[in-house]
């Protein structure tokens, strides 16, 4: 911003930040505060946890996973909170995303899970190097980041699992599923989603009303340690494209991105329920997870990386 401009909400500090979407100017102080009381309300808005119960925080190894798990702390000083992380086995998982955590768990007092692909299963995520799933690699990520963090949170006895997506992650994700024609699958970018079977626990988005950016503003100010680069294999994915689209949308039409989630989520995902029965999902034979065909995509891959690359994985 090129002029002076006093914060909006107490009125003395300098207005630096700005916030676009609801034409408002704060200061850094007021921001982290307007920050924190977001990811509040939005919890309570969409009965995400009650204060008493025990959450776990899915660290996915990003600036974000920071900010949420800060954002979170500070919104209940009350609640248990574990951080759970799944670790992928390559030098980026392994050693540079870690750096963060340490420090994270020391400021906050909170617990740390880490799960370690390698160490857990044999394999880690170069293994599908050569395969059919190298080219989507962050599809088969996803999966087994999403399974082994319940299985980790189940574990643990724990009531919820909260994930870092932001308002940008989820609206990239439905715009996608739009343009695809895949109008059922948006059902499941709801902010909370009810386990589908009883080893499972219940998935939240407490970021969900929260830009990308904010997210960043927040641990900048905070001055948060974060992981200073991202997974190389991500580089060039769909979704970081994308994004960068809908950024641009937002840059001329302020606003832009929760208008698209208001109308996917209150209007489209309604009619959507009303109209589609839900695909049956039945257990998985191996894991005893929910799937389509009685393999889920966790064990597809695992049990495709054992007869084809010949490796000692554990399955199951
Ligand atoms: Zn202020
Ligand atoms: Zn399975």
């Amino acid at each position: 911003m090129s002029k002076l401009v006093k914060c909006m909400r107490c009125g003395e500090r300098e207005g630096e930040i700005e916030l676009r979407y609801a034409r408002l100017v704060l200061c850094k102080e007021c921001f982290t505060e307007y920050f924190i009381d977001r990811i509040r309300k939005t919890v309570e808005e969409y009965k995400m946890f009650s204060p008493d119960e025990r959450i776990g925080i899915s660290y996915m190894a990003d600036k974000k996973s920071v900010g949420l798990i800060s954002g979170l702390i500070e919104a209940f000083p009350e609640t248990e909170f574990h951080i759970i992380y799944i670790d992928l086995g390559t030098t980026f998982y392994t050693i540079e995303a870690r750096i963060p955590l340490d420090e994270l768990v020391q400021k906050y007092g909170v617990k740390l899970h880490v799960y370690s692909l390698p160490n857990e299963k044999g394999y880690n995520i170069e293994d599908f190097r050569g395969t059919k799933y190298w080219r989507k690699i962050c599809s088969t990520c996803g999966i087994l980041k999403r399974y082994y963090t319940s299985y980790v949170a189940y574990q643990l006895g724990l009531d919820a699992v909260a994930t870092p997506h932001t308002l940008d992650d989820v609206v990239e994700v439905m715009f996608t599923l739009f343009l695809d024609g895949k109008f059922e699958d948006l059902i499941n970018m709801k902010p909370v989603q009810h386990p589908e079977f009883p080893n499972q626990v219940r998935r939240i988005k407490p970021l969900v009303k929260t830009y990308e950016w904010e997210v960043d503003e927040y641990v900048d100010i905070k001055g948060l340690p974060y992981p200073e680069t991202e997974c190389p294999l991500k580089k060039g994915a769909r979704s970081t494209l994308r994004k960068k689209l809908l950024k641009d949308f937002e840059e001329s039409e302020p606003a832009f991105m929760r208008k698209l989630y208001t109308v996917f989520m209150k209007k489209l995902v309604r009619l959507i329920e009303e109209r589609y029965e839900p695909p049956k999902l039945v257990e998985c034979k191996i894991c005893g997870g929910p799937s389509l065909s009685g393999i889920c995509g966790k064990c597809v891959r695992e049990v495709y990386l054992r007869d084809r690359k010949k490796l000692d994985i554990k399955i199951g």
